[in-house]
């Protein structure tokens, strides 16, 4: 079980450690130096990272985790809130008609009601909280495109793990959890998150599978906004021989996550706008066969300077995985950067084992957000390279086993762009998917060379 320090896991109610230094386990396994001075602003410079913190505080001023629902120490209730894009502290909602079992942010006796979501007690366990009304108000127009009692992240499943099979419950809580903080990044950035609720059509949904006796083998893919993940990789012996045979130098629930929502959202941001273009000149044609390049890779392996050119070998399999494993990558980047940085960790004395990049690595280096956006790249090499040395120290594989191309960069920061400008207000050039007509398809045949269809599976995300 993982667990964060000072606090204890909504699933279990389990005491964590209450050392206040021990660097946790998963949740807690990005913050190897935990302060409680504000962040050293070197790095933090340096990083200039994306997104937003990833510390959070109790009201009595400890830190506590994205997956907490109740501080440790002081035994506050806590709870993932969208507006506030963290975990809050919660007092129970008084006076002004509040319901039953409702709370508001602690601190904010008069600001909006919230209650746990359904999955708080279930073998998700989970900690995010649902907008709720006060007594003869009408539901909150923030709880369109939720099923009903569930918040936005499990609002997203469609299928889970049958939880009559022993083991399954544990499974879906590696899931959930995994895909919670995937969702909680997405929101930070600005990324539409659109449930199957809102949009019967394309919105996200995610089917967990399990392989049944003489059924055929679940593939991990997206299509149409439908992301389906073998539940068995969610088994961390399953997952680690697929990853040794496969000799990726990574795979996790959170990467798999990651990978596939990168195809929802170039089918949603890339191709049906003015990106498509300098896609294309960054990536490759997409329009190439993707069944004949998937056999291609399958039969033949990578290019031999693939790792001049992509992040992974499987990016170099077509321009859609290509894409799919850097957008993993931006998002592995952001979040990882964003942690260090709300914990303060300090990576400027690094003895460097890579060059640092320019200007000239970059897509456009005449972009306003240029150097900004080196120096997060520039931040992220020196972090991983201590991030590194630590793995070594306690006898792990690399925390970030990646030797990151020039080629990349560029890719790198057209994401960042896609990203930012996809945000409403700050985005004047930006066309909006609905704005424009589709571009025709007709050179795909629907079902066999869509970067929706299922991966199969040894070859699927890192
Ligand atoms: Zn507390
Ligand atoms: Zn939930
Ligand atoms: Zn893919």
């Amino acid at each position: 079980m993982n667990q964060d320090n000072n606090s204890v896991n909504a699933s279990s109610g389990e005491q964590a450690d209450a050392q206040p230094a021990a660097p946790g386990e998963a949740e807690g396994a990005t913050t190897p130096v935990l302060s409680a001075e504000p962040a050293a602003p070197t790095l933090a410079a340096e990083l200039a990272a994306p997104t937003v913190s990833r510390a959070y505080r109790c009201q009595c001023e400890r830190p506590v985790f994205l997956r907490n629902s109740e501080c440790l120490a002081c035994h506050t209730p806590l709870g993932y809130v969208i507006e506030r894009l963290g975990v809050v502290p919660l007092a129970p909602a008084e006076g002004g008609g509040a319901q039953p079992d409702t709370f508001t942010v602690f601190g904010d006796p008069h600001g909006k009601t919230y209650r746990r979501c359904v999955n708080f007690l279930t073998p998700a366990g989970c900690n995010w909280m649902v907008p709720a009304a006060r007594e003869g108000e009408q539901l909150p127009p923030d709880t369109h495109g939720l099923a009903p009692g569930y918040c936005l992240a499990c609002s997203v499943t469609r299928t889970i793990p049958d939880l009559s099979v022993e083991g399954n419950g544990e499974l879906w809580l590696k899931l959930e959890t995994a895909k919670r903080r995937l969702i909680s990044q997405l929101l930070a950035l600005g990324l539409p998150v659109v449930s199957r609720h809102a949009d019967a059509v394309h919105g996200l949904a995610f089917d967990f599978l399990s392989n049944t006796p003489g059924g055929p083998h679940v593939m991990t893919g997206h299509q149409d906004g439908v992301i389906t993940l073998n539940a068995e990789e969610a088994e961390d012996a399953v997952r680690e021989r697929i990853r040794a045979e496969m000799r990726e130098p990574y795979r996790t629930l959170l990467g798999h996550f990651r990978h596939e929502i990168g195809h929802y959202y170039w089918d949603l941001l890339v191709q049906p706008t003015q990106w498509i273009d300098d896609f294309r000149a960054l990536f490759g044609d997409e329009r190439a066969d993707y069944a004949a390049a998937l056999q291609t890779h399958y039969e033949q392996g990578p290019p031999p300077d693939w790792a001049d050119r992509f992040v992974s070998s499987y990016a170099s399999t077509h321009p859609w995985e290509d894409w799919a494993e850097t957008w993993a990558h931006y998002l592995h980047m952001a979040d990882t950067a964003d942690t260090a940085m709300s914990f303060g960790v300090d990576a400027t004395n690094v003895e460097l084992t890579s060059d640092l990049f320019t200007l000239d690595d970059l897509w456009q280096p005449d972009d306003p957000d240029a150097g900004s956006f080196l120096d997060f790249v520039n931040g992220w090499v020196l972090l991983t390279n201590v991030l590194n040395e630590l793995s070594r120290s306690m006898g792990q594989p690399d925390y970030y086993p990646f030797v990151m191309p020039r080629a990349a960069v560029g890719k790198l920061q057209f994401i960042h762009r896609v990203v930012t400008q996809q945000r409403p207000g700050d985005a004047p050039s930006m066309v909006m998917a609905a704005d424009i007509e589709p571009e025709p398809t007709q050179e795909q045949e629907p079902g066999s060379e869509s970067p929706a269809q299922p991966e199969p599976q040894p070859q699927a995300s890192s």
